[in-house]
């Protein structure tokens, strides 16, 4: 079954609304033609009502990087998958892991908030990643299935293009360390099969799985060439226009259209 690439963007807490608009101004014409991958930026609360009004008429996709899944009520500093909608927005990051570890939130909020998002009809993109210590320790399978198992758990039977996840090892997250494209392909191809067991085949066919982690120009293409990895979320090489602009190329170019995977 062939799955269309995604690459997306997560501006974390950077850029004004000014810097939203000038980005988004300049990948909107390029990506026009981008039939071959979906994109989508992931920006600050601040950015997000401007970049969905500029991307309304687009493919491009605007994201949240977080949301509490309550749809109202007194959540100081919160905001609700409704208000998300409200605004026009399709996706939502959900257990980014500098949110697990800085902020706190363990897995029962994330499969929460995955469930929330899906009910409503927003696009989850679910981070899973393991710890230097973890993977040197022999944990990360464990780290990384206990992620996943808690998640499907808690969520109905979405169809595989309603769901993403995104392998993002967290020692390679802003490092500059990228994971090999074999430890990428191993790792995704394990999620994949955890999905398939979980699940079924036509689930785990057509589910996306990302790459997160350092992935720039200079990588890209080694990583989206590998089976199981279907796109990428990308932090520091998605800031410049530009750079995001040559990931969403090197996807397009390379994955799309796939023949029978
Ligand atoms: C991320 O923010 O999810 C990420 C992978 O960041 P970076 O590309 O900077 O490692």
């Amino acid at each position: 079954m062939a799955r269309k690439p995604m690459m997306a963007a997560n501006w974390k807490m950077n850029k004004t609304v000014r810097e939203a608009q000038d980005y988004t101004a300049a990948i909107l014409p390029r990506v026009e033609d981008s039939d071959g991958v979906d994109v989508a930026v992931f920006v600050p609360f601040t950015c997000l009502g401007e970049v969905a009004r500029m991307t309304e008429d687009s493919s491009v996709i605007a994201g949240a990087q977080n949301f509490y899944y309550e749809d109202s009520g007194s959540f100081t500093g919160e905001v609700s998958v409704p208000m998300l909608r409200d605004i026009g927005i399709g996706a939502v990051i959900v257990g980014h892991s500098e949110r697990r570890e800085i902020f706190g939130e363990d897995d029962e909020m994330v499969a929460r908030k995955t469930a929330r998002a899906l009910e409503a009809g927003l696009l989850p993109v679910v981070c899973v990643g393991e710890t230097k210590e973890e993977r040197d320790s022999d944990g990360m399978w464990d780290k990384i299935s206990g992620q996943i198992k808690r998640v499907m758990e808690e969520i109905d039977e979405p169809a595989g293009d309603e769901i993403v996840f995104a392998y993002e090892p967290i020692w390679a997250i802003g490092t500059g360390d990228t994971a090999t494209p074999e430890d990428a392909q191993d790792a995704t191809s394990q999620i994949r099969g955890l999905l398939r067991d979980l699940r079924d085949d036509e689930f785990a066919d057509s589910v996306r799985i990302l790459y997160g982690g350092s992935m720039k120009p200079e990588n890209v293409e080694e990583l989206i060439a590998q089976e199981d990895i279907d796109g990428g979320l990308v932090g520091g090489a998605s800031l410049e226009a530009e750079s995001f602009i040559k990931l969403i190329d090197a996807t397009q170019e390379d994955n799309w259209p796939v023949e029978d995977q």
